[in-house]
Formats: C-alpha cells, sequence, structure tokens
C-alpha cells in the first residue's frame, strides 16, 4: 500500500508485537481486488492501493493520482460538489455507475462508493462492474427478447410489431416520402381445424404459416419485412421503408398465395388460406394500434369477400363498421321484439300444375325505416353470432305455418316448405337436433322441409359436408340455391348431396337475350336430370322466360310473374285460389 504521507502515519513500526499483524493488513490491502483510496475532503489522496491506481491510472494520462476528485474530474465531475455539500458522516456515494472512455483493455464502467469517516477523512471503494454491467445488459435483451417473442412460432410478438409500426410511422412523419405497408393476416376457418383436428394440429399450422411468412420476409425484394404474430390465428407483416406503394398490394397477393398452399400437417393435407387486410401509411395514421385497427376493418371486409384474398384499407370502411355495429345492436333488439317475420313465395310447376312448395324468407320491420331486405342483415347476423337465432327463428315460423296450412288447407296445401340455411348455421352439429326437433314439434315429416344451401357453403370442408349428409339421411330435401352464381360446376355437382338445382335469377333474366346463357341452362337442366335432381328457376318474371325454362327441360320455377314473396295470410288466399285454378298434380 502506497502512502502519500509518511509510512509513520500507518501505525507500529517493523518488529514491534503488532508487526506481523501490520504486515498482514498492508498485505491485505495491497492483494484486495477492489480499488481503496483514503483522502482528505479536498480530495488529496493519502492512501492507495494498487488495485485502485490501476483503474484510475488510464483517467490520468499524466499518472498523477494525487487528488481524487481531479483524477476522476473528466468522468464523474459532481464529486467534489457532493463531498462540499455534506457535513455528515457517512455514506456520500453509493454505488455510482462512472462509464469509463473506451481504451485497450481498460474497464468499461467502474463502480464508486465514497464514504466520510470523520470531518477530515474520507475513504473511496472503486470496482471494475464491466463484467456485471455487460451480464445485467444481456439478461436486458434477453428479458426483452422474451417480452418481445412469441412463444409458439418464435416470430416478433404484437408488443414488438406495434413498436416496429410506431418505429416505421415516426420515419414516416420525419422523413417525407417515406411509406410503411401494414399486413395483417388472419386464418381462414381456423376454429373449424381447432375443432375437428384438434389443437396440436393448429398449432402445427400456425407454425408452418409462420415458416412461409418469415420465407416471404427472406426473398424480400426493395421493403425491409418483418413478419409477427399477433397472437390467435392473427399475423402481421410489416413493410417498412416502401419506395413503392404498389408494393403492398403485390405483397399481400403473395402472402394470400403462400398460405393457400396446401399444409402438411395433422397427417393429411390440409387447405387453409388466409385473409389479408392491407394498409398504406404516410405517417399520418395516429398510434399504431389505429393503424392495426384499420388494418383488421380491412381484414374483415376479406373475410366477408368469402377469404382466401386481400383488401386494401379505405377510409369509408370505418363509416361502414360504425353502421354495422348499430346494425348489430339493432338486430338483436329485433330478434327479442319479434321485429322479425317471414313472407313465403311459391314455387310451381311451369306446366301451370299446383303450387307444391313455397319458399320461406325473412323480413325485419324496422321501427324507422320499414321493412328491410334480408341481404342487408343477414351478413351481419352472420358476423355477429345472431344468424343461429334467426335462423332458428324461420326455421320455426315457415314449419309452423306448413302445418297450419296443412291442416286448414287440405289439398291446396303446399307440399314442401323450403326455408335458406345460411353458412353459420352449417358450422356446428346444433342444426341437426334443431330441424329434427322443429320437425318434431310442428308433427310434419323431414320429406316436407327442404333447406336451400348456396353452392360456396356445399363445397365446403368435411364437417360441413357430413353434416349435409346427415340432413339427407334425416330424408330433408336439399337445393342448391343461386346456382350457376358460385364455384362448383356442373363436373362437381354429383359429389354434392342436393336434390334439387335452383339455378340463379341472373341466368333466367337473360335467357331471352343471350344464347350463350341460354346454352348454360340448357346443359343444367340436362346434367341435373341425369343425376335424378329437379330444377327450380329463380326470377321469373315474364312469360317469355317461363316458356323458354319450359322447352329448355326446367319443371319448375318461381318469379315475380307467378307471385312474390307474401305474408302468411296473403299466401293462404294465393293458395287457396292457386289450388281452384290449377291443373291438377300428375304424380
Ligand atoms: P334466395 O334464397 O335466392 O331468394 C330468392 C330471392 O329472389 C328473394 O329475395 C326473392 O324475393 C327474390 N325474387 C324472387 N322472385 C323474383 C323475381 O321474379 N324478380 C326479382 N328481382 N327477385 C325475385 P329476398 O327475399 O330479398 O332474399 C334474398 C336472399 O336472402 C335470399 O336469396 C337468401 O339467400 C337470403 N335469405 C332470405 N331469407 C333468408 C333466411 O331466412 N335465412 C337465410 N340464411 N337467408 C335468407
Ligand atoms: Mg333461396
Ligand atoms: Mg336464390
Amino acid at each position: 500500500m502506497r502512502s502519500e504521507g509518511s509510512a509513520d502515519e500507518v501505525g507500529d513500526t517493523p518488529g514491534s508485537p503488532g508487526a506481523s499483524a501490520h504486515e498482514a493488513l498492508m498485505q491485505f490491502l495491497y492483494l484486495a481486488p477492489i480499488g481503496l483510496v483514503q483522502a482528505a475532503p479536498d480530495g488529496s489522496v493519502s492512501l492507495i492501493n494498487p488495485m485502485a491506481a490501476q483503474l484510475l491510472m488510464p483517467l490520468s494520462p499524466l499518472g498523477d493520482l494525487g487528488n481524487l476528485f481531479d483524477a476522476l474530474q473528466g468522468v464523474a465531475p459532481q464529486l467534489r460538489a457532493l463531498v462540499d455539500g455534506t457535513t455528515a458522516d457517512g455514506i456520500v456515494v453509493e454505488d455510482l455507475r462512472i462509464a469509463l472512455p473506451p481504451g485497450p483493455g481498460t474497464p468499461q464502467m467502474l463502480a464508486l462508493n465514497l464514504m466520510r469517516l470523520d470531518s477530515a477523512t474520507l475513504m473511496a471503494s472503486l470496482a471494475d462492474v464491466s463484467n456485471t454491467v455487460e451480464r445485467e445488459r444481456r439478461m436486458v435483451e434477453q428479458l426483452h427478447d422474451a417480452t418481445h417473442t412469441d412463444g409458439l412460432t418464435a416470430l416478433p410478438n404484437r408488443r414488438a410489431a406495434l413498436e416496429r409500426i410506431a418505429g416505421g410511422l415516426a420515419r414516416c412523419r420525419s422523413e417525407p416520402g417515406q411509406r410503411l405497408g401494414v399486413l395483417l393476416v388472419n386464418v381462414d376457418r381456423f376454429e373449424a381445424v381447432n375443432v375437428s383436428q384438434g389443437h396440436a394440429v393448429g398449432d402445427s399450422l400456425l407454425r408452418s404459416m409462420a415458416d412461409r411468412l418469415t420465407g416471404l420476409v427472406r426473398s424480400g425484394d426493395a421493403v425491409t419485412f418483418g413478419a409477427a404474430r399477433l397472437g390467435g390465428d392473427e399475423f402481421v407483416v410489416v413493410l417498412d421503408r416502401l419506395r413503392e406503394p404498389d408494393h403492398v398490394a403485390v405483397v399481400a397477393q403473395r402472402v394470400v398465395d403462400a398460405l393457400a398452399r396446401p399444409y402438411a400437417v395433422g397427417g393429411q393435407p390440409l387447405h387453409v388460406g388466409a385473409s389479408v387486410g392491407a394498409v398504406l401509411c404516410d405517417g399520418g395514421e395516429g398510434s399504431a394500434a389505429d393503424v392495426l385497427d384499420h388494418a383488421a376493418l380491412a381484414m374483415r371486409e376479406a373475410k366477408r369477400g368469402g377469404g382466401g384474398r386481400w383488401v386494401m384499407f379505405e377510409p369509408d370502411m370505418k363509416h361502414r363498421a360504425a353502421r354495422r355495429g348499430t346494425l348489430e345492436r339493432e338486430l338483436r333488439e329485433a330478434i327479442t321484439q319479434r321485429q322479425l317475420f317471414v313472407v313465403y313465395q311459391p314455387i310451381l310447376a311451369l306446366d301451370g300444375g299446383r303450387c307444391h312448395a313455397v319458399e320461406a324468407l325473412v323480413r325485419w320491420r324496422h321501427p324507422e325505416r320499414g321493412i328491410v331486405p334480408p341481404l342487408d342483415f343477414i351478413p351481419v347476423a352472420e358476423e355477429c353470432g345472431l344468424i343461429g337465432a334467426l335462423g332458428l327463428f324461420v326455421l320455426g315460423e315457415a314449419c309452423a305455418q306448413l302445418a297450419r296450412w296443412q291442416s286448414t288447407l287440405g289439398a291446396a296445401a303446399p307440399a314442401l316448405m323450403s326455408v335458406n340455411l345460411s353458412r353459420a348455421q352449417l358450422g356446428s352439429d346444433l342444426v341437426l337436433d334443431q330441424v329434427r326437433q322443429v320437425l318434431a314439434d310442428n308433427g310434419l315429416d323431414a320429406g316436407a322441409l327442404e333447406l336451400e344451401i348456396t353452392e360456396t357453403l356445399a363445397a365446403q370442408d368435411e364437417q360441413v359436408q357430413r353434416r349435409l349428409h346427415a340432413l339427407r339421411a334425416l330424408g330433408v330435401t336439399l337445393a342448391l340455391d343461386d346456382f350457376g352464381t358460385g364455384y362448383s360446376s356442373l363436373a362437381c355437382l354429383h359429389q354434392l348431396p342436393v336434390g334439387v338445382l335452383k339455378i340463379d335469377r341472373s341466368f333466367v333474366s337473360r335467357l331471352e337475350s343471350s344464347a350463350h346463357h341460354r346454352v348454360l341452362v340448357e346443359a343444367t337442366v340436362r346434367v341435373a336430370r341425369s343425376l335424378g335432381m329437379d330444377t327450380v328457376a329463380e326470377g321469373i318474371e315474364t312469360p317469355g322466360q317461363a316458356d323458354e325454362l319450359s322447352r329448355l327441360g326446367c319443371a319448375n320455377g318461381q318469379g315475380y310473374l307467378y307471385a312474390r314473396p307474401m305474408p302468411a295470410d296473403e299466401a293462404t288466399r294465393w293458395l287457396s285460389a292457386r289450388a281452384a285454378v290449377a291443373a291438377p298434380v300428375t304424380a
């Protein structure tokens, strides 16, 4: 231990009884792996051990360690004032972290403790905490990673995505011309995969999707990509520093295409797609959360369009979403306050026979807006989960009405009630029990009920197919509604468990003017007949259309030419009148 004063200050002389203790103490201080300095309140050093000298030396290029405050002036200039301001004995500075100028082999960080022992003496300890600081930094980094990483896919998580979007927005604001693209990706029908194949398969699917997204990201071109998982079946792709705004569309389509390829999870190829909502930001969009909200609105539009596609956000979507919100609230009330009712449109044999069936069509008597057509509220009901209640109401009303007609009209009553079934209703097995129950409640045979489904619905996943077969096994007739507007072709018809084909109004209305449509209708009727299916032409408005349809072999039709959809009492009168004039039904 080097003393800046005389050796006598330290105590016993060599050879005295305390000498060995003194030497041991000196040895201890000499070897201590911590820097120790004794100084006067003005900083002048009286004792300093080698470790302290080693730690302080890089701070004093001239090698002068005579004053502690002078030595530390460049990195901790506040020390002198701190000591001057302290009169009480005790700790003056505790664990002060001092960053040192970088140099080869020198510590990066010192920890300083300074204590006033008495009015004349300060004691300082100095330690090299570079390793500790580095360890702390790494821990903070790991902690950051853990809080910013999605456990299932190892992609960055929602928090990381929000930070990245916020960073991108800030850049857009500070650097004019910068653009940020955000794609919100939501898996189509993920719930169905989870339910039918189990959560393990669902998890594998999400991991595969994450891999595909990162694959896309790596092959990125002029933009900086980043994929993250927001949670559940939702991902986000951030396109930073977009030079070409058109890139958003290009990448959005690439995401849709990449995710639509079959997946090898769960033993057999799995087909699922994704809906993507895209937002192009220039910095004026508010917060990162706002951007994700906008992307979510666009994504829902993509879902409404049938999924497996991308849609660009437009400001009007916000208003439409608000209107839908209102509609949803009102529709809930409509169901409880019995504002919904059912109208009936006859379906009859085109050769002038009796009306053998009626189609039940729902209406909403809105307290302010009057009668609202179904296409204005069925999609909302499907989206917000009200379709189950709505569908059950229509089914119950329609079957009850058929039972009433059968008991009051006798032979004039239609043999068949046709009820539209929505996509969401076939999403669960509940529909089977409901149909069975409603038939039983009204004392009807299953043969008296026809359920209309749309083409896209019929072509859907296995569960839907299974339910359709179960309904058919009950004895219910299935009709393919709006045929010609969806995806199924004539070639696939034989795979569907349907007994009736309803040719869409768009074909009927062009029958007289378009040879193309005439040929299509004729082919449809032929194929249907060869498969043992009945045909019904929808939306017949003119006698010419009816004649042409008869000539092409279509057996049945419905349309304004015969009758518009009517409330029950009006339909009752119509049925009685029709039975009186119609030709008798031939078997
Ligand atoms: P859809 O099942 O194809 O029903 C036929 C639609 O065509 C009905 O419209 C009907 O009023 C209309 N229509 C019938 N004949 C003619 C005609 O000669 N000319 C014209 N221009 N239109 C005609 P509506 O009642 O507005 O129903 C529209 C769609 O809403 C239905 O199409 C069906 O898909 C759906 N829908 C109606 N009621 C229900 C329901 O209770 N449940 C479900 N899930 N969907 C329903
Ligand atoms: Mg229909
Ligand atoms: Mg239709």
